[in-house]
């Protein structure tokens, strides 16, 4: 107990650095996320989190958009509770078996014009839970896909690029990857 007091007096915090990221860089590229959102759509940009399986590493990350260093809906980009009020949605997890009707009726009750983002490795192709038993394996095996952002977890700054990269895609009616 007496060595676990004296480490806690001497070890360094294990927090981490503080994103690499400028602010100014970030605002840039969050600001133009909400421009091509208003050209595209005539308003801002709106996005459904649905987590078909994941091991929640992808929404630490989706959610850190939120916090007060990314502050994403200071531009307009906002998550929504429903996806009947959704542009976009962003899926985590490599689509487990007891998931999947749900993706779908989530799917379903998406207004068109929709675009789906499949986050994250497993959400591509199941990642390292390929193969399982439980797992359909990927996204894409239940509903169409037009975007993946890559990464194990993508990192909140690969996220925007992404959705970026989505948002100046649509109107040429293709699907990014
Ligand atoms: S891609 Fe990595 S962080 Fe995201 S759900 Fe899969 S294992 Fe977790």
């Amino acid at each position: 107990m007496r060595k676990l007091l004296f480490e806690s007096l001497i070890r360094l915090p294990l927090t981490e650095p503080a994103p690499s990221p400028s602010d100014t860089a970030m605002e840039e590229l969050t600001a133009s996320i909400d421009e091509a959102a208003r050209r595209r759509l005539g308003r801002s940009l709106s996005i459904r989190a649905v987590d078909a399986g994941s091991c929640n590493g992808c929404e630490l990350e989706m959610h850190a958009l939120s916090n007060a260093f990314y502050d994403i809906e200071r531009f307009g980009i906002r998550f929504v509770a429903s996806p009947r009020h959704a542009d976009v949605l962003l899926v985590t997890g490599p689509v487990t078996k007891n998931m999947r009707e749900a993706l779908e009726r989530t799917y379903n009750a998406t207004p068109a014009p929709k675009w789906v983002v499949a986050l994250g490795g497993c959400a591509r192709d199941g990642g390292c839970f390929a193969g399982s038993y439980a797992v359909v394996g990927g996204v894409s095996k239940v509903v169409p896909v037009d975007l993946h952002i890559a990464g194990c977890p993508p990192s909140p700054t690969d996220i925007l690029r992404g959705l970026l990269a989505l948002l100046e895609h649509v109107n040429t009616g293709g699907r990014a990857s």
